[in-house]
C-alpha cells in the first residue's frame, strides 16, 4: 500500500469523527468502492450472498428477477430507520416493486422518491440499469443514517422494460391515496461517458413543480463548495420512456436524470448482453451518484442532529448535547450497561457507537475503532499489505519487527470480524471466506498503530 492512501485512510477517518454533519459531508459520504461491488453483484459479474446462500443473479428480466428482488429487500432491510415492503402488482406474486420508507421527523406527509428500475431485457444490463439501482441503495445506505425533516421513499421498479407497469401501479395507487410527493427523482442509465465531456441530461416537462426540481438540482450542481464539473443538457419536452412519466401522468413533480442521449451519447450495448461493468465510465458514474446525492440529502433536510464523536486519548465524547445516549459495543452490537452518560471510558479496546437521542430523532454514530493512547502511527516503509485488493490470503509484511503485532480486521459498519496475534515478519491473513466488500485492518504494537483499507474481491 502506497504511502498517500495510507494518509488519506486516516484523515478520511479521523475528520469523520470531530466534525458535525453538512450536505457537503453528507455527500462525500458516496463510496466508489461500494457502489462498484453492488454493480458487480447485481449485474451478475460476481457472486453474492442472498438470504444466507452465495448466488449469482444471472439475469433480472421482468419474469424472472426473484433473485435480484430479493438481493434489493435484503440490502434496505439491513438499514437502520428504514421500512421496507414488497409492492406486488396487482397483488401478484412474482411482480414486485421495492419499496424502502424513511419517514420524516417534522414533515412526515411531504414525500420525495429516489427511483430506478431493476428489471431487464438481457444479461448483465450493468448501465441500464443496475447504475441507477445501485445509486438508490447507496444513497438509502448513507441517508439511513441520518434523521431526516421529510420523507424518503427509495423505489425499485419491477417491469419498466415492457411498459413501465411497476412505476405506473405505484404512481396509481399514490394518486388514489392523495400521497403528497412533492418529487420524483428517476435515474435510468447514468453510467455511460464515452466520450469523457461530463454531458448528462435531465428530462423535464411542464407538469406539477418537475420545472423547478430541474432548477433545484442545477443549483446543487453550480455550488462551487460541492466541485461538481458536469455539464448539464435540459430536454423539455423531455422523454416519456422511463418510470418518471407514470408520475407525470397523476400530475406529480418528476425528473428523469442520466446519460447524455441529447448529445448521441448514451451506452452503444443498449439492451443488449454487451452492456456490462467494464463498459461504464466511473469518474463520472460517481459524479453523477454524487449529485443525485446532493439533491436527495438537501430536499430530505437533515434534522440538527450530530451524531459525530470525538475521540480523546482514554474517551470517546458524543459532540451532540442531547436528551440521553446510550454506547454500543459494536463487535457484539449490545448496549453497553451503564454506559448512558454523554462521554464513556472504554476500559477495553474494540469499536464503539453512541445512540442519541435528541427530540424526536435517534440518530447512532458511526462504529469507532477505539485503543489506548499513545500509540504512533506506523511509518508507510514499516509495514505493508498486499495484494490489495485481495481474494484470499492478505499478506502483512513488517520491516523491523520487534515485538508482537496485534491484527484487527473490521467490516464497514465497524464490526470486528478476524483478529489475529502474530510475531512473524509475514502473517497470512486468510480472507476467503469473508463477503466481498471494504474492510478496515488495524495493526498495534504497543507503541505503534496503523489503519489500512482493504477491498475484498
Ligand atoms: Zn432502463
Amino acid at each position: 500500500m502506497k504511502k498517500l492512501s495510507f494518509i488519506l485512510v486516516f484523515l478520511l477517518f479521523a475528520s469523520s469523527l470531530v466534525q458535525a454533519q453538512s450536505i457537503s459531508e453528507i455527500i462525500n459520504k458516496m463510496d466508489l468502492d461500494s457502489l462498484q461491488l453492488t454493480l458487480r453483484e447485481f449485474s451478475g459479474e460476481q457472486p453474492t450472498t442472498i438470504n444466507g446462500d452465495e448466488v449469482t443473479i444471472t439475469n433480472r428480466v421482468y419474469s424472472n428477477n426473484e433473485l435480484a428482488a430479493d438481493y434489493l429487500y435484503q440490502k434496505l432491510n439491513n438499514l437502520n430507520n428504514i421500512t421496507v415492503t414488497n409492492q406486488l402488482i396487482n397483488g401478484e406474486t412474482g411482480r414486485r416493486n421495492i419499496i424502502a420508507t424513511q419517514l420524516g421527523k417534522t414533515n412526515p406527509d411531504n414525500i420525495y422518491i429516489i427511483c430506478a428500475h431493476y428489471d431487464t431485457v438481457a444479461d448483465y444490463c450493468a448501465d441500464d440499469n443496475a447504475s441507477g439501482t445501485a445509486t438508490v441503495l447507496e444513497i438509502a445506505r448513507i441517508l439511513s443514517t441520518q434523521c431526516l425533516d421529510n420523507t424518503i421513499v427509495y423505489a425499485l421498479w419491477d417491469e419498466e422494460e415492457i411498459g413501465l407497469v411497476g412505476a405506473g401501479y405505484y404512481a396509481n395507487q399514490a394518486a388514489t391515496n392523495n400521497d403528497n410527493i412533492l418529487g420524483v427523482l428517476n435515474i435510468d442509465m447514468m453510467g455511460y461517458d464515452g466520450n469523457n465531456d461530463n454531458n448528462f441530461d435531465i428530462d423535464v416537462r411542464d407538469v406539477a413543480n418537475s420545472l423547478t426540481m430541474k432548477d433545484d438540482i442545477i443549483s446543487i450542481l453550480n455550488t462551487p463548495e460541492y466541485g461538481f464539473t458536469l455539464e448539464v443538457n435540459v430536454v423539455n419536452p423531455g422523454t416519456t420512456a422511463s418510470d418518471h412519466s407514470r408520475f407525470w401522468n397523476q400530475d406529480y413533480s418528476a425528473v428523469l436524470v442520466g446519460e447524455s442521449w441529447e448529445t448521441n451519447d448514451q451506452t452503444p450495448f443498449y439492451h443488449s448482453s454487451s452492456d456490462t461493468y467494464n463498459t461504464l465510465n466511473f469518474p463520472y458514474y460517481f459524479e453523477l451518484s454524487k449529485l443525485i446525492m446532493g439533491y436527495m440529502v438537501t430536499k430530505a433536510g437533515l434534522v440538527n442532529v450530530d451524531n459525530t464523536v470525538t475521540q480523546s486519548t482514554n474517551t470517546l465524547v458524543a459532540n451532540q448535547d442531547a436528551v440521553s445516549y446510550q454506547w454500543v459495543n459494536c463487535d457484539t452490537n449490545t448496549a453497553i450497561a451503564g454506559a448512558t452518560n454523554q462521554s464513556f471510558t472504554p476500559t477495553i479496546n474494540g469499536t464503539y457507537a453512541v445512540e442519541i437521542t435528541s427530540g424526536s430523532c435517534i440518530e447512532k454514530s458511526e462504529c469507532i475503532v477505539f485503543d489506548s493512547l499513545g500509540l504512533q502511527e506506523f511509518d508507510a516503509a514499516e509495514i505493508l499489505f498486499y495484494p490489495n485488493p485481495v481474494q484470499e490470503n492478505l499478506v502483512v509484511e513488517m520491516f523491523n519487527q520487534q515485538e508482537d503485532v496485534v491484527l484487527e480486521l473490521y467490516d464497514i459498519t465497524g464490526k470486528l470480524v478476524l483478529s489475529e496475534t502474530s510475531s512473524k515478519n509475514k502473517t497470512i491473513l486468510n480472507l476467503s471466506d469473508l463477503a466481498s466488500g471494504v474492510y478496515f485492518l488495524k495493526a498495534n504494537t504497543s507503541t505503534r498503530s496503523s489503519l489500512a483499507k482493504i477491498l475484498k474481491d
